[in-house]
């Protein structure tokens, strides 16, 4: 096991935990079994994974935008990366929306399965409604308000707040960029040394993933509601997955055009992240390895990596969007509702938002899809069809969130010349020290 690739060993953890969590279901105790003794390996892991979010984020980009020297740059970098993740969030709900059209799953739902899932599902509908309402009710400059946190401990306090501890590292390195060089050298040490310690933290987790992630699917399998429900959500599971493979082959392709690099070799490199997003269903978590590997294995150089991916982690959801686009179009076909052209294009703009807004946690994306339906007119209480289907499709898309990502940010890194070979040649040699 020690020899092999980490991505295989991953794979062959999360094969495991699936099928020690279907062999489980099979006993009376099977399930109490998995939760009690399995599931909190799990939570032990995802919560690793996460503690290193706030530290890996302050240093990483603290050193990375004083490393840039010059503020024209980092505005450049800035105004670069957010239009690009704007426009591939937009092809992908474009995506999205042209499979629900041709496919139609809500036509293959019958109206008996669709009152049996609205009644089933009605309690976790009203849920997600009051914690949709929440978001919904603040003025439309909130967003901005939320971004600058009145006190950095307060902000580094939740994983929630990542754009306020984004917000406050940049501000920071940029102080950093100002203030004489004999002054600022000594904090840029401090601060490399410091994110050398995080990467090699990351890697000593990584060293746990194959076993986290056989705990982690060994739950989720062990937890899951009966088959029947899937069997009734097929086409629309069917739609959504056909759309994010979809934009993994989009992605590809601008990797390949932009930069030359192989499919296999940005899969090569991106796959651990990409495995453990699937595992998690959350990019937030996921964001320490996907700067990582992005980092080490893909050749993108800090400055950018430090940048684009946890502003990324955060409003860059590619297969979120996509998601909620069918989803939403789902709804209304199963409740026999024709939109309009000018609607759909509505929803363009509503998804868009609704998955910036989607914090990078399991499940979030389908708190904002409540806002996407109310924007469409769209029968809320349809939340409750997609609901028993909900997470592996939500790990489906982190996926997909985490991989368009990373291809953006190895086309920002392309263009300011910040692209090359990756120090690490052998792919998991920094696991094995
Ligand atoms: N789980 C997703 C993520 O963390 C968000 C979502 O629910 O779509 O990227």
């Amino acid at each position: 096991m020690k020899n092999l690739a980490l991505h295989w060993q991953i794979l062959i953890g999360m094969v495991l935990g699936v099928l020690f969590g279907y062999l489980m279901t099979n006993f009376e105790w099977g399930k109490a079994l998995v939760q009690d003794w399995v599931k909190p390996f799990g939570t032990i892991f995802i919560n690793a994974l996460k503690l290193i979010a706030v530290p890996l984020i302050l240093a990483s980009l603290i050193k990375g935008v004083s490393d840039l020297k010059d503020i024209s740059k980092l505005s450049k970098m800035g105004g670069k990366t957010i239009m690009i993740y704007i426009l591939t969030t937009v092809i992908a709900v474009s995506i999205g929306l042209v499979l629900v059209n041709v496919i139609r799953p809500g036509d293959s739902i019958s109206e008996k399965t669709r009152k049996d899932l609205v009644e089933n599902y009605a309690d976790n509908t009203q849920k997600y409604k009051e914690e949709a309402k929440n978001q919904k009710e603040s003025g439309p400059l909130q967003a901005l308000v939320d971004l600058v946190p009145s006190n950095i401990i307060g902000a580094a306090g939740s994983n929630k707040n990542m754009l306020q501890v984004i917000f406050f590292a940049i501000f920071f390195g940029i102080g950093m960029i100002l203030i004489p060089e004999e002054k600022s050298t000594p904090v840029k040490a401090f601060f490399d040394g410091f994110n050398e310690v995080i990467l090699k933290m990351i890697d000593l987790i990584m060293l746990t993933a194959p076993f986290g992630v056989f705990t982690l699917l060994a739950a989720l399998v062990a937890e899951a509601p009966s088959a029947d429900l899937f069997k009734a959500l097929g086409w629309y599971a069917f739609t959504v997955i056909l759309g994010l493979m979809t934009m993994i082959v989009i992605y590809m392709g601008l990797v390949y055009f932009f930069t030359g690099k192989s499919p296999k070799f940005f899969l090569n490199g991106i796959s651990p992240a990409q495995l453990l997003a699937f595992s998690t269903s959350s990019s937030a978590a996921t964001l320490p390895v996907t700067m990582e590997r992005v980092t080490e294995h893909l050749g993108v150089e800090e400055e950018v990596s430090s940048f684009v991916l946890p502003i990324g982690a955060t409003i860059n959801m590619d297969g979120t969007s996509l998601y909620q686009a069918v989803a939403a179009i789902f709804i209304a076909e199963a409740f026999g509702m024709d939109l309009t052209f000018g609607v759909q294009l509505g929803i363009i703009a509503t998804a868009t938002l609704a998955s910036i807004g989607s914090a990078a946690v399991p499940g979030a994306g389908m708190v904002m899809l409540v806002i996407v339906l109310a924007q469409a007119g769209i029968p809320e209480a349809g939340l409750a069809l997609i609901f028993a289907i909900d997470r592996p499709l939500d790990m489906l898309r982190t996926t997909v969130n985490v991989t368009g990502d990373a291809t953006v940010s190895m086309l920002i890194a392309k263009s300011e010349g910040m692209l090359h070979e990756p120090q690490v040649k052998n792919w998991d040699d920094n696991y094995k020290k």
